[in-house]
């Protein structure tokens, strides 16, 4: 469900010559096929002097911006850094889509290479004396140099986005930030290729009907496929989440169960060489040290004094009040899964791997339907095109087909995007099918962000994890695939929708607790029956859904809901734990992430049967680079604001009411960093929301709030 925007942010843009050579594709002015890269013609070893070339030029520019010897101006100053280091940008951007999307040894060899040079390399823009020097005097004039809103938001940004990397500190300390800098980066790049070979490294072969006990046909033809991609005969589980996740649902085998269960909670804890223990050991010290270096007492309240919720109190209340209902919800469906075991006489206690399956069965008792019933109705290429329907009807947009346009694997397809009156908005990929090169989850990401600055559309990335069909079938997903689907599309759109001139606040450069609002407001239309009636089709006959299915399945919405509660509360609480700890000092003991996590899991009241939705030895949003440390209760303090912000539509009676549709383009999906999160949601609903608006929404009904 990530958004997971791994590059770091490039003040972007344009060498007044691109540099050109007809050797390497990556270097190639790419304006004839739009900007994007031409994927078809890229080897890895393109990159590597591609880098080295686009490091150079970039150095090149701020040197000729600290060497202005006239006084600083927006122009001279924060213009040109927004138009300098363009070509490094297309080369991250594409390197960082091969890497995530469609890897193999030698990209993740130069990953290791270069995540280090790349830390560097913005570590020395950015504790530059001179050039903050500059930025400095902009910002304190501000007030003087008759600059538009926007113009002074950009000042801002570039003034505090310096001040948090260091620019103000003195040699000694800016020192040993650089070298803890780049020492994360290279770690971050190693846990995040450890779960990988974890997760290719594994695969459990079934044979015979017996050790197919209760799969339906749709996983039994995933798992042929998986077998067939390893190369093996029959069928084979893999780690990715979309065939764990249904399989333990389905699977009447319960030692198989645990087996594939053990596998997916164990990844990067496996000890050897794919261990992450030790380095997210090291990672959380140097991250509390890089704090403390700033002048914060902690990460998390480095991280979150430049986020929406501004303190980790703020961020605890919320969890709190929300964590004592879903957990007193997870239990009560714990006690009815164990009375269900007792009733079919079996004579154990439910464990975390018979979670999902127990569900299915209560699910198809309460609620009167079965996950099987659903699938043949949400087909992956319906579910698209209902997701452009409701960006039609609420932005305009339209999509077209771009099949000649270059991608990075034949799956991805590609599209181009218009608004009402045609004229060309940006490129959208979709690029949904699990595959062994593909990293798990799913995320959007950018191969160039939008601005006016240097006249750039936007080129927005989809990558999803779903279980693709054999040839000649169509794909069908499970309703939380469609989920997902919706979820990155809305990031798709904030990318896309996004108006503004300067790239520093261009699309989803927003704060990670406010980033996660467009994505998840746009689940709700996913959940619509008027949506639903349109969209969810049967695969074979075109049939619609039949009304009573479809009215309870809009009913189960909140099924289970506990559990999915408890399980994603303990990783944002586990988050903020860990990203607590005052800093070590030399020769004291590392951390012990199990230890840790025990101990914390046990002071929240877990349930022993609900584990973390991600263990802290697979946390990829967490250490797989820093872009939710501290940080992965965004999706909840975004929730807020999304209930809130469906609710905006549904008081109009029209869940697609132009009036309201257009102020949510205007104040959030074009508007980029444009205005600080609370502001920008102000704009758009007068107020700001509290919690209770999400424990109506997650079926916890909101009682007085003093009392949890
Ligand atoms: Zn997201």
């Amino acid at each position: 469900m990530a958004h997971m925007d791994q590059t770091p942010k490039a003040p972007a843009k344009a060498p007044e010559t691109p540099p050109f050579t007809s050797a390497n594709p990556v270097l190639e002015d790419w304006t004839a096929s739009g900007g994007v890269a031409p994927f078809d013609r890229i080897a890895p070893e393109h990159f590597a002097p591609a880098y080295a070339r686009a490091l150079a030029a970039h150095e090149a520019e701020i040197a000729a911006v600290v060497g202005e010897e006239a006084p600083p101006s927006f122009a001279n100053t924060i213009v040109a850094l927004e138009l300098s280091g363009q070509l490094l940008d297309r080369v991250a951007n594409a390197f960082h889509l091969l890497a995530g999307a469609h890897t193999n040894d030698a990209l993740l060899e130069i990953e290791r290479e270069i995540a280090p040079q790349i830390a560097r390399h913005w570590n020395r823009i950015h504790t530059n004396a001179a050039l903050f020097r500059r930025i400095d005097i902009l910002m304190r004039e501000a007030d003087r140099l008759g600059l538009d809103a926007e113009q002074k938001r950009v000042v801002e940004r570039y003034h505090i986005d310096f001040r948090r990397a260091g620019a103000g500190l003195d040699e000694a300390a800016k020192k040993r930030l650089a070298e803890i800098i780049e020492r994360l980066a290279a770690l971050g790049t190693a846990f995040s290729q450890n779960v990988l070979a974890d997760e290719q490294a594994y695969s459990l072969p079934l044979e015979g009907e017996a050790e197919l006990a209760g799969l339906p046909d749709f996983i039994r033809e995933t798992l042929q496929a998986e077998a067939r991609e390893r190369g093996m005969d029959g069928y084979a589980v893999t780690l990715s989440r979309s065939i764990v996740e249904p399989f333990l649902q389905f699977s009447a085998r319960r030692d198989l169960r645990e087996k594939v269960f053990r596998g997916f909670i164990m990844r990067g804890d496996n000890g050897g060489p794919t261990d992450n223990k030790a380095i997210m050991a090291e990672m959380v010290r140097l991250r509390a040290e890089r704090a403390q270096l700033l002048g914060y007492p902690d990460f998390a309240h480095y991280r979150l004094d430049d986020a929406m919720a501004k303190t980790p109190g703020a961020v605890l209340e919320l969890l709190d009040t929300v964590w004592t209902r879903a957990r007193a919800s997870a239990l009560a469906d714990r006690d009815a899964m164990q009375a269900l075991i007792r009733e079919e006489g079996g004579n154990f206690k439910l464990e975390p791997w018979d979670w999902r399956y127990y569900t299915e069965k209560l699910r198809q008792r309460v609620c009167n339907f079965d996950e099987v019933d659903i699938k043949p109705y949400l087909s992956l290429d319906r579910m698209i095109e209902a997701a452009f329907y409701t960006a039609g009807r609420l932005f305009g947009l339209q999509f077209t087909p771009q099949p000649s346009v270059p991608a990075w694997h034949p799956d991805v397809r590609v599209w181009r995007v218009s608004d009402a009156a045609g004229s060309e908005i940006g490129l959208f990929f979709g690029d949904y099918f699990a595959r062994g090169s593909k990293r798990s989850g799913a995320w959007m990401t950018a191969l160039r962000d939008q601005q006016k600055l240097a006249g750039y559309t936007p080129l927005i990335v989809n990558v999803c994890n779903f279980a693709k069909a054999p040839a000649g079938e169509p794909t069908l997903l499970s309703f939380e695939d469609a989920r997902t689907l919706f979820h990155e599309f809305g990031h798709a759109l904030h990318g896309l929708l996004s108006s503004v001139t300067y790239p520093a606040i261009s699309g989803t450069n927003v704060a990670t607790d406010f980033v996660e609002l467009p994505s998840q407001l746009y689940e709700h239309w996913l959940q619509q029956p008027e949506l639903l009636r349109r969209f969810a089709l049967h695969s074979q006959t075109g049939a619609p859904m039949p009304e009573e299915l479809l009215q309870r399945l809009v009913a189960a919405r909140n099924f289970n809901k506990g559990f999915a509660t408890v399980e994603y509360i303990a990783c944002a609480a586990l988050d903020l734990d860990l990203h607590s700890l005052p800093q070590a000092k030399d020769g004291d003991r590392l951390l012990d992430p199990n230890t840790f996590e025990a101990q914390n899991l046990a002071r929240i009241g877990m349930p022993d049967e609900i584990v973390m939705r991600h263990r802290l030895p697979h946390f990829a949003h967490i250490f797989a680079g820093g872009g939710y440390a501290a940080g992965y209760y965004s999706y909840m303090w975004s929730e807020v604001l999304d209930a809130d912000a469906f609710a905006a539509f549904e008081e109009t009676g029209d869940i697609f009411d132009p009036t309201t549709a257009k102020r949510l383009r205007q104040s959030i999906y074009a508007a980029g960093g444009l205005q600080e999160p609370a502001d920008a949601y102000k704009a758009f609903r007068g107020r700001l929301p509290n919690a209770d608006v999400l424990l109506r929404k997650r079926g916890f009904v909101a009682q007085n709030r003093a009392a949890s």
